[in-house]
């Protein structure tokens, strides 16, 4: 069976999930329901306590770029004087918002009564959520939520849970609804299924060949940064592809049969790129297994395996998981992780993704790769990329430097 034949079911899952949320976000929001704009971090299982429609703009925007309209969405903003430089998904998100949705695969987002952004990814996003704040003229909460340059501190969490006893306040007053924290508890308990199903997904990078790409993670990721967190029908979808991963590996299906080099990729997905990239990948025997950006969900910061619900409060565990994506770790967190995944998938060597528009995420990786080279003495290369504008991307700059990299594995194999 060829590499295309892989995942069927669980293709055939994410299609109906992502059009299911797209769509009925729509139709909730046109028979009057109360919306909130979210950032990804936000945890989505809060708002499970209430009856509100919830939308991710980080996710549509990263949906454009992979549908090939992310650089025109993103012009739309830049002719209304954002500067290019500022990142991506805002630019996308702006250029939509500000069009009534023309131009979108989805027709934007609808209109919210409310945006929720938090503080550990990046100051952008504060900014970027708050301009919805003056031009909607709706209130914009701030979850502030400290970086960890070390594991979180006990302080640290009891200072996010006060900010989560804020949010429940804040959105019981505005929608004049009654929160209910057993809604959040079954929310995390789906979330926390899910995460285990998407790390036994992942475990299947260990294998050789491996069993799964980067590409297939960036794939199917998507309903986790939506709606879906906390539902039944995320973990169901996980579950089937997690399934479906034990199915072809007793089949030995795998993307890139004769596979020769193992990497390691680290930054946010190169969203208008997956097909190309992996492709070209394939034909260089070359399997990109994992990345910091997809083995961090379901974790804690700086750490590889899931962090399960114990059943207790399920704020504090929400509370927890706070800084689970890469963005608000320190460089030796950043470099345990990286370290870590080198040893368990055994690594051929690193690519770095600098990201035009992710400063936070890209900013330390010139250490990084010093220290990867120090400690494991394996080949990495830095690429240009933006994750969202392709007009930030030059493949054949990136093909070279990708091609380097296996010459200097081959040579190190040779000597
Ligand atoms: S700069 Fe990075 S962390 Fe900030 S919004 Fe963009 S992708 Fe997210």
């Amino acid at each position: 069976m060829t590499a295309q034949k892989r995942f069927v079911k669980s293709k055939e899952s994410l299609t109906a999930l992502m059009t299911r949320y797209y769509s009925e976000n729509h139709a909730l929001a046109i028979a009057g329901k109360f919306v909130a704009w979210i950032a990804i971090i936000v945890p989505v299982e809060i708002l499970k306590g209430f009856d509100i429609v919830v939308a991710v703009p980080e996710n549509h925007a990263a949906m454009c770029a992979a549908r090939g309209v992310g650089a025109s969405q993103a012009e739309r903003a830049e002719r209304l004087g954002y500067s290019m430089d500022l990142c991506s998904y805002a630019r996308i998100d702006l250029g939509t918002a500000f069009a009534n949705g023309e131009g979108s695969p989805s027709m934007g987002l609808p209109r919210p009564n409310l945006v929720i952004s938090n503080t550990n990814n990046c100051s952008l996003l504060v900014k970027w959520f708050d301009i919805y704040r003056r031009e909607f003229a709706i209130p914009h909460f701030v979850l502030d939520v400290p970086f960890c340059y070390e594991p979180q501190r006990e302080t640290d969490r009891e200072y996010i849970i006060d900010q989560f006893g804020d949010l429940i306040r804040f959105l019981e007053k505005i929608t004049g609804q009654s929160f209910d924290i057993e809604k959040v508890e079954e929310a995390v308990r789906h979330t926390d299924e899910a995460n285990a199903h998407w790390k036994r997904f992942l475990s299947h990078a260990a294998r050789h060949p491996s069993g799964i790409t980067v590409f297939d993670t960036f794939i199917h990721m998507a309903p986790f940064i939506t709606s879906f967190r906390g539902t039944p029908e995320l973990s169901r979808h996980m579950k089937l592809l997690a399934d479906e991963v034990e199915e072809l590996a007793e089949n030995n299906i795998v993307p890139v049969p004769g596979e020769k080099y193992r990497l390691l990729w680290d930054n946010i997905a190169p969203w208008h790129q997956l097909r190309a990239m992996s492709t070209r990948l394939r034909d260089l025997s070359a399997t990109i297994c994992s990345a910091s950006y997809t083995s961090c969900v379901g974790t804690v910061e700086g750490e590889l395996d899931c962090y399960r619900y114990d059943g207790g409060d399920p704020l504090s565990y929400l509370a927890r998981i706070q800084n689970f994506s890469v963005c608000p770790y320190g460089m030796d967190l950043r470099f345990k992780v990286m370290g870590e995944t080198i040893e368990r998938l055994k690594i051929d060597g690193v690519v770095f993704s600098s990201n035009r528009s992710c400063k936070p995420y890209s900013l330390m990786q010139m250490d990084l790769e010093r220290s990867v080279k120090e400690k494991y003495g394996i080949p990495t290369i830095m690429i240009d990329v933006d994750h969202a504008d392709s007009r930030k991307y030059n493949e054949s700059n990136v093909f070279l430097k990708l091609e380097a990299l296996i010459e200097e594995i081959e040579a190190g194999r040779r000597a």
